[in-house]
């Protein structure tokens, strides 16, 4: 079966959340024409089982995509399972918040950081076990 890439359905997700908003908050616009076609398009690359589940939280008037912050989902601001932090910070699958239902995802500036804070705290333990073999 075709799997697609997440990054890309996040993106797209971004995307058309913020493209349907802008139909929302400009209804009288004259580019409509153009941002219906842009959502259309955007959907029609989109698996359906992930647009019928955006389909159902913009009915309730909410982004279907939300960026993590410090391992809270930032639509509900309830903690991420530790068990989905890998398959985030790796990026190899969606990741759904067990609470709102929205597609969670982490910023690519946090996931550098994240990566950074963990590297030295290897070293540390790496010169730590180094000293004990030496004693
Ligand atoms: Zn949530």
């Amino acid at each position: 079966m075709h799997r697609p890439d997440p990054k890309k359905i996040i993106a797209a997700l971004i995307e058309l959340n913020s493209l349907q908003n802008d139909l929302i908050d400009k209804p009288r616009t004259t580019k409509r024409a153009a941002i219906e076609e842009s959502i259309q398009n955007l959907r029609s690359q989109l698996p359906t089982p992930i647009l019928s589940h955006h389909d159902r939280i913009r009915l309730r008037r909410r982004s279907s995509v939300a960026v993590v912050k410090n391992w809270f989902c930032g639509s509900c601001h309830i903690e991420i399972p530790r068990g989905s932090h890998r398959v985030l910070q790796f990026g190899q699958d969606l990741v759904i918040c067990e609470n709102c239902g929205c597609y969670v995802h982490l910023l690519p500036t946090e996931e550098t950081e994240e990566a950074k804070a963990e590297k030295p705290k290897a070293k540390t333990s790496s010169r730590k076990r180094a000293a004990l073999v030496e004693a």
